[in-house]
């Protein structure tokens, strides 16, 4: 089989985004999640069997169609956890790469293998996803274990990959400084990470969790107030600052 017939499964493109990486880019979210955050705004990406399943011919020719539109952008692969599918996200990407488009991975890490190697060496940027600042808050909210997330990064490391981290600011659960230490000394101590990303709570998937008949668990918290974040970016630039 020729690697562009490969196929995958994926939930859906959005074409132009600006929140998963730099510039504009084109955003596909692909299908399949070994974890259950309790902040997940993707609940329909959790099924690997479901989305519709799409050749790398084909998803590649569908993307190459905005590429006029990727003002220092390009794509960013999301999900669900593109990990899952890391060979074909291997193939896309290689694919991408030759047309030379920029290429994102935005992932929790929580998966490593031979394929997920592979998938980095045509990688531009990693955006992981560190969900949880403990191991016990990571357990209790992801279902996962923060360990495989900072063993990812230090391959990252290794690879001097160009990585950005990110965190969802949860009210009562990440926004305190204790959570916000923890990105900030994991930013200081590994030099491949570029910048931290603190990303706002929001409540927009309330309707998608009723419509799949599955509870939403933190229905019950507020969203993230700006301020908060605003906040908690000063306390950043403080230590910053009291570092040099
Ligand atoms: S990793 Fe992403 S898709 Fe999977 S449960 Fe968490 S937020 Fe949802």
């Amino acid at each position: 089989m020729a690697l562009c017939e490969m196929t995958g499964r994926i939930h859906s493109v959005q074409s132009l985004g600006t929140v998963d990486g730099p510039g504009l880019r084109s955003v596909v979210f692909f299908q399949g999640c070994p974890l259950r955050c309790a902040c997940c705004h993707n609940p329909d990406t959790w099924d690997p069997a479901g989305g519709r399943e799409v050749t790398v011919q084909q998803l590649a020719k569908q993307l190459l169609r905005f590429r006029d539109y990727w003002k220092n952008g390009g794509v960013t692969a999301s999900g669900g956890e593109p990990l899952l599918q890391a060979g074909f996200v291997k193939s896309l990407f290689a694919v991408l790469k030759q047309e030379g488009v920029h290429t994102a991975l935005d992932t929790s890490g929580c998966v490593w293998n031979a394929e997920t190697d592979d998938l980095l060496d045509v990688t531009d940027l990693v955006l992981l996803d560190v969900k949880m600042p403990t191991e016990a808050l990571y357990g209790e909210y992801v279902g996962g274990s923060l360990s495989r997330t900072m063993d990812f990064l230090v391959k990252l490391q290794e690879r001097k990959m160009p990585t950005w981290l990110r965190q969802v600011i949860i009210p009562g659960i990440t926004d305190t400084e204790e959570s916000l230490r923890m990105l900030w000394d994991t930013e200081k101590r590994f030099s491949c990470v570029e910048r931290t990303e603190l990303l706002p709570f929001r409540k927009l998937c309330t309707e998608k969790y009723a419509s799949m008949g599955i509870k939403f668990p933190l229905a019950h918290l507020p969203e993230t107030a700006s301020e908060t974040v605003e906040r908690l970016k000063m306390v950043w630039n403080t230590w910053n600052q009291e570092e040099k």
